[in-house]
């Protein structure tokens, strides 16, 4: 049914922001000084960028150009196509490493998209020396190595299958080596220092190249682990390095969900799904406009709290897809009104305390945070929207 007039529309710029649910708001500022920090920590090596699940879920295509800005010139992806889809967005001198390689037959994709890829296996080395082969030149590469997490690599038994043919390693331009710390959140554990070592010998059987072990954690264990490049992601938006230090991460995320009603219970009555939060006297409920399909996992609500300003607020009964319900007895009636915003992550109330209470890690927080919230980004002090 064609309809000339138009449908009565606010074009304001505010106007998005002002009629959502919820808003993410990406410091990318704080993103820029907890490089240049993580940077300056591991000073001498070179400091990459993992922007992996969209930049931990932050938008990798607003976060990676932030992060090259700031200095970083190599990144890291986990999947072929997420790198293809960050190439636009980055300077074409800027190296992206692919963690997975190539799933077999992407390999031209790589080349063709200027991608290097971690190779992981012998088959993956046997498949990128071939393409090298078909081109007629030596293709840029990373090999890794299994120190000891059992996840991603190269064996001592994988080295010693090379090491049957030396032509093996024919048509690989090893331009990193390296491999992946599987406690280093945990500066006491020995296992850090073992996969160090494992790394040194393991090393020493590939032919010369930068070598790279530590994440955000490692970098934090001291410079035997830095090495020629780290690889951080988790601590550049903000999460914690290490579980049991201060956290030295500037915040990142904040997420703010407006209250869309609020009622007054008592002890007849229940609240939510399974009427699980029964109130044994007179409570103010709030209806916020958040849930688990948003990524406020149903487990928050056992210790979750959401904020006004500096006052913690209990989040009661279950989560539901759409909205939770906080108990806003303790907050002015003035204050609390339809329309107003609580903090779920915040100033108060970052990502790592949001995951504790929750049983689960900062990093599960952000990558979970759902795709339905009012995005805004912070640069240069300034906020710009991304609906
Ligand atoms: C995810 C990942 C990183 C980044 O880890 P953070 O703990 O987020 O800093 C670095 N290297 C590899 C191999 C990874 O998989």
């Amino acid at each position: 049914m064609p309809h000339s007039t138009p449908i009565p529309h606010s074009y304001d710029a505010g106007w998005p922001r002002a009629r959502a649910g919820a808003t993410l708001t990406i410091d990318l500022d704080a993103i820029r000084a907890n490089y240049r920090a993580v940077r300056a920590r591991a000073a001498g090596a070179e400091c990459a960028a993992v922007v992996k699940a969209d930049a931990y879920g932050l938008g990798a295509a607003r976060v990676a150009p932030m992060l090259e800005q700031a200095g970083a010139r190599t990144f890291f992806v986990a999947h072929v196509d997420e790198g293809i889809a960050l190439r636009p967005h980055i300077a074409p001198t800027s190296r992206v490493f692919v963690l997975h390689g190539p799933l077999t037959g992407a390999e031209a994709d790589c080349v063709h998209h200027d991608l290097i890829p971690v190779l992981n296996s012998v088959e993956q080395i046997g498949a990128w020396r071939a393409l090298a082969h078909r081109l007629g030149r030596p293709l840029p590469a990373a090999v890794q190595l299994d120190t000891g997490m059992s996840r991603f690599g190269l064996s001592e038994e994988d080295l010693d299958r090379i090491d049957a043919d030396p032509d093996d390693w024919r048509g690989i331009g090893h331009c990193l080596v390296m491999s992946h710390l599987a406690c280093a959140d945990d500066p006491s554990d020995p296992a850090s220092a073992h996969q160090r070592d494992r790394l040194l010998a393991m090393r020493a059987r590939l032919p010369a190249a930068p070598l790279s072990l530590s994440a955000s954690s490692g970098i934090f264990l001291g410079p035997d682990f830095h090495f020629d490049l780290v690889r951080p992601g988790a601590a550049l938006y903000g999460v914690a390095p290490n579980g049991t230090a201060p956290n030295p991460m500037r915040p990142v995320v904040r997420l703010q969900a407006r209250i869309l009603q609020t009622r007054t219970v008592g002890p007849r009555d229940g609240v939510g799904y399974g009427l699980t939060y029964r109130p044994t006297s007179r409570r103010r409920i709030a209806t916020i406009a958040a849930g688990y399909a948003d990524g406020f996992m149903r487990h928050a609500a056992r210790e979750g709290r959401a904020w006004l300003g500096t006052q913690p607020l209990p989040i009661v009964g279950r989560i539901s897809m759409d909205s939770m319900a906080v108990d806003i007895t303790d907050a002015p009636d003035s204050l609390t009104p339809p329309g107003a915003m609580l903090d779920l992550l915040g100033p108060q109330h970052g990502v790592d305390e949001v995951a504790r209470g929750a049983g689960t890690i900062g990093y599960e927080i952000l990558t979970s945070l759902g795709h339905r919230y009012h995005r805004a980004y912070v640069a240069d002090g300034a906020a710009s929207s991304l609906s």
